[in-house]
């Protein structure tokens, strides 16, 4: 090989410790089943080489949980999407408090703590997302969001330096934590209120019983897809302005919970997306407000 072929060559790709999957479709990794593949899907072995594989990668890195807040668009997700798995599953109880690593599922962290005799996270049990999802949206319900019960979060940054921010540096506001997107949340502590376990079993089973009625809880969904504004329901405002039951494509205004956008099983990314914008615009032309998206909408379009 001469000097020029030489200088021309790219540099060999780094070698990650753990999974990594070239076009991976991430349709089959979000609740609502849409949505394009991820350039690099990667599942690291735990948070050291995790920190390695963000140091040595020059690309752009997304975390996704198990996207229960994701529109993933149809073209997909350029760089290096984060999937955590198993090395970061692990829940460690002691005294009041709580360690999670961020792939354990809302509902597993809040049984573990019921039956250690810990309440305070009953709220959890109906969220179908994952504790570095929480932290990321400071997810909540019933009057209780992760601000109120988080100590301290484990965070992997894009430059692959670890560090743990307490409850203040994480900035949390209404289903906001001021992180950059591409940091990722390795692990949780939460305090617990210590209870009796069967009081707590009984306000979890009345909390879900509630979600039951209220929310398409079994549709392909991806939960509230605007914030409410202050003082408001989002699903009042849309109910108001005619759009229960609105459809484009194969996605469906809920008719539960108008606040749900739901996919038949043949909607695209883009019919949602539609659907949508054509939802804020009807709110906005009936009542002035303008309502901004929950649901996470990322990737490109075709
Ligand atoms: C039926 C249904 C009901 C719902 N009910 C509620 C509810 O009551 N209250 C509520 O708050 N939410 C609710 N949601 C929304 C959703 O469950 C939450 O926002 C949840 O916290 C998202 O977690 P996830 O792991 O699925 O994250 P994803 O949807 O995969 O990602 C959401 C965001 O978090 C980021 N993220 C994910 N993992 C990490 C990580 N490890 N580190 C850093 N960032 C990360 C992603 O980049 C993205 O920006 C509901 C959703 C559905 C489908």
């Amino acid at each position: 090989m001469n000097r020029v072929q030489e200088t021309l060559t790219p540099p060999p790709p780094p070698v990650f410790d753990g999974r990594v999957t070239e076009h991976a479709p991430l349709a089959p990794y979000t609740w609502f089943r849409v949505g394009g593949a991820a350039e690099m899907l990667y599942a690291p072995r735990n948070s050291a080489a995790l920190a390695a594989a963000l140091h040595d990668w020059h690309g752009p890195v997304m975390p996704i949980g198990v996207g229960s807040n994701l529109l993933v668009r149809d073209g997909g997700i350029d760089g290096l999407v984060v999937r955590l798995g198993r090395g970061f599953a692990d829940i460690d109880i002691k005294g009041d408090t709580i360690r999670a690593g961020a792939a354990v599922p809302d509902a597993k962290l809040a049984q573990a703590a019921q039956r250690a005799g810990l309440g305070g996270l009953e709220f959890y049990r109906g969220i179908p997302g994952t504790v570095g999802g929480a932290v990321r949206m400071n997810a909540g319900c019933h009057g209780t969001e992760t601000r109120d019960r988080l100590i301290e979060a484990t965070i992997v940054f894009r430059d692959g330096t670890l560090r743990t921010l307490s409850n203040a540096d994480l900035g949390f506001a209404y289903r906001h934590a001021a992180l950059p997107e591409d940091a990722i949340v390795t692990e949780a502590v939460f305090r617990g209120i210590p209870d009796d376990p069967q009081t707590i079993a009984t306000r979890m089973e009345t909390l879900m019983a509630a979600r039951e009625d209220a929310q398409p809880v079994r549709e392909k969904t991806g939960g509230s897809t605007f914030r409410n504004p202050p003082g408001e329901s989002a699903w009042r405002l849309i109910d108001a302005a005619g759009c229960r039951g609105l459809r484009v494509g194969g996605a469906q205004v809920s008719e539960k919970h108008c606040n749900f956008l739901i996919n038949h099983g043949e909607a695209t990314a883009a019919d949602l997306e539609t659907l949508g914008e054509t939802v804020r615009a009807r709110v906005l032309a009936a009542s002035g407000h303008d309502l901004h998206w929950e649901i996470r909408r990322v990737g490109r379009a075709i």
